[in-house]
């Protein structure tokens, strides 16, 4: 479920966790700054401000047979992101990044089934490193790659486990960047603790997972953090409250209180690579009955009617 889809496996992935280590080479077609290469020949520089600084942005789009899911969403928060961090990436390029994500998945078969597509854009190359922005006309630099994605079913049907940490992120949690390190730091706790996602907590508030959005029922009540800067606005969690809305489920934007857990009846994370995966332990202790609830099944029917129609 991570959004560092990084390898192009021939396997499938059924993790939570598309970005998890996979056997195999990397191979498939990718697209770097205006070219499309086997991925074994891309190149970045060390001088990349991504590579130097984690200076950039990204996002992840699910594909369904050759089409993206909520792609005119994804491309909005990419500008939004991409603003907030004033890389320049002018609006037709941005636009072109679509056709991009097309033609990587009929360069690399992927028209058939389900894919993921990874798009990346950094400040760009310059030298020498200073911390302060490079001079205006720096080239961003843009990579994309689309790979085979399984969505994680089994884990679905048996619930993922959680566990919390301190959410020591900074403040601009809105802006979907690469600087990903707690993030990362997040979810080698879970997984050290043989669980699947890591939630966190600030303040005494569940406000999402490493690289997912955190709902909650609690009283009949649908419960998810609004979206400020301390998470990131995740499209699924958008595409999810518009469906409990369509629904008539009552949605409160205001984070579960980590003291709450143990009254809610069911909690559940959102994103790009995981759908609506019900959350049946937090820190060993289970939610609820212990099992998937009804209204995550009933959000992933709704969303997957959505994502599957034709
Ligand atoms: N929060 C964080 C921190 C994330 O990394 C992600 C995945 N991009 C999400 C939420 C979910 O966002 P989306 O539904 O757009 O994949």
């Amino acid at each position: 479920m991570s959004d560092t889809v990084q390898s192009a496996p021939v396997e499938a992935r059924t993790s939570m966790d598309p970005g998890a280590p996979m056997p195999g080479v990397a191979t498939g077609v990718v697209y770097l700054d205006g070219r499309y290469v086997p991925r074994d020949e891309a190149r970045v520089s060390v001088d990349d401000r991504g590579f130097l600084f984690g200076d950039g942005a990204y996002e992840v789009t699910r594909a369904i047979r050759g089409r993206l899911f909520e792609g005119a969403r994804h491309a909005r928060r990419l500008a939004r992101t991409l603003r907030g961090l004033d890389i320049a990436l002018p609006d037709d390029q941005i636009a072109a990044l679509d056709a991009v994500a097309l033609r990587l998945l009929r360069e690399n078969g992927l028209e058939d089934g389900e894919a993921a597509v990874y798009l990346q854009v950094t400040r760009g190359t310059a030298v020498p490193r200073t911390h302060h922005f490079p001079p205006a006309g720096t080239h961003p630099t843009v990579y994309a790659a689309a790979t085979r994605f399984v969505p994680p079913s089994a884990l679905r049907e048996r619930g993922a486990s959680v566990v919390t940490v301190a959410d020591v992120r900074w403040a601009r949690c809105d802006l979907k960047t690469v600087n990903l390190l707690p993030n990362a730091m997040a979810k080698q706790r879970a997984v050290a603790a043989g669980a699947d996602e890591a939630l966190f907590v600030r303040d005494g508030m569940l406000m999402e997972g490493s690289h997912s959005n955190a709902f909650a029922v609690l009283d009949g009540v649908l419960r998810t953090a609004p979206a400020t800067n301390y998470i990131l606005a995740g499209i699924t969690r958008d595409v999810v409250l518009e469906l409990a809305r369509e629904a008539g489920i009552p949605v409160l934007e205001y984070p579960l209180l980590a003291a709450e857990v143990p009254l809610a009846s069911e909690l559940f994370m959102t994103s790009t690579t995981s759908d609506v995966l019900p959350v049946v332990r937090v820190d060993g202790r289970p939610v609820g009955d212990g099992a998937p609830g009804p209204v995550a099944r009933r959000l992933y029917e709704m969303l997957a009617a959505r994502m599957y129609a034709s």
